[in-house]
């Protein structure tokens, strides 16, 4: 039975959200985090274990320095303290798909701690707004592997014939970010948590330690939310005690993170409006009906039985090499942002469509090689976009570069291609059918180059249309669209519109 809800109005009417996110991510690293096992995704199941990540007796681990590298810049890169020593921990509890039946993680003594992360967000008033995301921790801790349920029809273990356990994964570094609880969200609540996440995102890619796949589970978001009862006064608001929270686990992608934490929120509402009580638990997001389901119930002091792992060395970097990771951090995402749309001379709403698609990059790349920003956005921002979107795929899996961009760009600029013509050239070049030059010769695409035969075109259309000739003499300059329309008819389409309203005018001028 589907659970009550009330509408998001009503819940923010009568309550105050407040957000817990914790998000995973895959380090890049080439080897896993405690054995030199490599970490090639989608190799051959079972194909890259060894004694250690699987856990064989006598077996001992040995810390990745590159993992303890990266845990760090993400810890400074979030405006965090790095503990000058900390330690890892066992996290005892069973479960087939990790072979050790602990994970190491960090428990205590985090690596990092006390930080940041300026969020930019949709402030749903045709503007952006900013919210500081403080950061309780990043420490880090090991993928587990991977089980496979066969047989039954949902794919989960209850009702299947039999299960698959896949340990390449398991060993994997992961790093875990943790947020405090962030009050005075408001009724943006579920913005904010996708405008961090996908900062987050950002910033992770901009270090260069993760590939960030949300589709793939390199990124991975678990949503905590709760209710408290909202006050008249909004001075009084930070006094009401925390409501209860369920954390919605994995869920795996910009969209459903909104999404997720919206239907929570109106369910929650649902709840404490009837009188009843939020239960604490793990909640799983079903993508396709865009609702969350009960998981396990969950205590806070759930008993992992935490304990210092034995067998690694305490972690220790000292200041000067802390320091000297400090200077490998790239120019932080939001400032990075604001300095390409003063370059390109964007606007704010289309700076904001940019990112929205996940843009920035590939338009850098493409004014790198050659092309104006605006050729550059309109084509990646627009149909590029619409058209990931609508394969659920993401702008870099479009088969289209860069450069090809900028060769597309370049055959407008010079005059060569029309709109029109460029979209059917941007259509071949998603099919696959090769550089845009070769596209236009091949499709026979090309604007005519002979400016005799559009004078003659332009000189018959004016001596055809007297009265549309009078109005834009008679000072009404959009009448010439008319005209335009004549001469791009007669020419078959091939002529370049600007250029026959250049003629037009000219001709009506002396
Ligand atoms: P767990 O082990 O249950 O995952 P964590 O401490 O790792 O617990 O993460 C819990 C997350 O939920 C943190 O981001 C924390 O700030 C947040 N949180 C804690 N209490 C609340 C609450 N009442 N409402 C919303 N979020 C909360
Ligand atoms: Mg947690
Ligand atoms: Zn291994």
């Amino acid at each position: 039975m589907a659970d009550e809800v009330l509408t998001y109005e009503e819940t923010i009417a009568a309550y105050d959200p407040v957000l817990g996110l914790e998000v995973h991510v895959e380090l890049g690293t080439a080897t896993k985090m405690f054995c030199g096992c490599p970490t090639t995704f989608g190799a051959e199941p079972n194909s890259q274990v060894c004694p250690v990540c699987l856990g064989l007796p006598g077996a001992l681990p040995v810390v990745n320095e590159k993992g303890v590298e990266s845990a760090i810049r993400i810890g400074l890169a979030l405006n965090c303290e790095i503990a000058p020593w900390s330690r890892f921990a066992r996290k005892n509890y069973f479960y087939p798909d990790m072979p050790k039946n602990f994970q190491t993680s960090q428990y205590d003594e985090p690596i990092a701690h006390d930080g940041w992360l300026d969020v930019e967000y949709d402030d749903g008033a045709g503007g952006s707004a900013v919210y500081r995301v403080l950061i309780e921790r990043a420490h880090m801790e090991e993928d587990t592997g991977k089980s496979t349920h066969v047989g039954g029809a949902t794919g989960r273990i209850h009702g299947a014939d039999y299960s698959l356990v896949d340990y390449n994964r398991a060993g994997i570094p992961l790093i875990e970010i943790v947020t405090k609880p962030l009050t005075g969200v408001g009724e943006r609540a579920p913005e904010i948590a996708r405008a961090y996440v996908s900062a987050l995102r950002d910033l992770l890619r901009a270090l260069g330690v993760s590939d960030v796949k949300m589709e793939q589970g390199s990124l991975r978001c678990d949503a905590n939310v709760s209710l408290r009862p909202r006050k008249k006064r909004p001075e009084k608001q930070e006094d009401v005690p925390l409501g209860t929270r369920t954390e919605t686990k994995n869920v795996n992608s910009l969209r459903s993170v909104e999404r997720a934490v919206r239907y929570e929120l109106t369910r929650h509402a649902a709840v404490l409006a009837g009188g009843g009580a939020v239960l604490q638990e793990t909640r799983h997001w079903h993508e396709d009906t865009g609702v969350t389901t009960s998981g396990r119930e969950k205590s806070d002091a759930e008993d992992y039985r935490y304990f210092p792992e034995p067998d690694l060395v305490p972690v220790a970097p000292s200041a000067e090499s802390v320091d000297a990771l400090r200077r490998t951090l790239p120019e932080p995402p939001v400032q990075r942002r604001r300095r390409l749309q003063s370059e390109w001379g964007f606007t704010d709403l289309e700076m904001r469509d940019v990112v929205n698609a996940g843009a920035v990059e590939l338009i850098e790349s493409t004014v790198a090689v050659g092309a104006t920003p605006a050729g550059a956005r309109k084509w990646w921002s627009g149909e590029l976009a619409r058209r990931a979107n609508a394969d659920g795929r993401e702008l870099g899996e479009l088969g289209i570069t860069p450069r090809m961009i900028a060769e597309l760009d370049g055959l407008v600029r010079g005059g060569r291609l029309n709109d029109s013509m460029a979209r059917q050239v941007l259509e071949g070049m998603l099919a696959g059918e090769g550089n845009p030059a070769a596209i236009a010769d091949a499709r026979g695409l090309a604007l005519v180059q002979d400016e005799g035969a559009l004078a003659a075109a332009v000189d018959a259309v004016i001596a055809a249309n007297p009265e549309v000739v009078d109005k834009i003499r008679g000072g009404k300059v959009q009448a010439a669209g008319a005209l335009i329309g004549q001469v791009m008819k007669a020419m078959g389409g091939r002529a370049d519109a600007a250029r026959v309203r250049e003629l037009i005018l000219e001709r009506l001028d002396s």
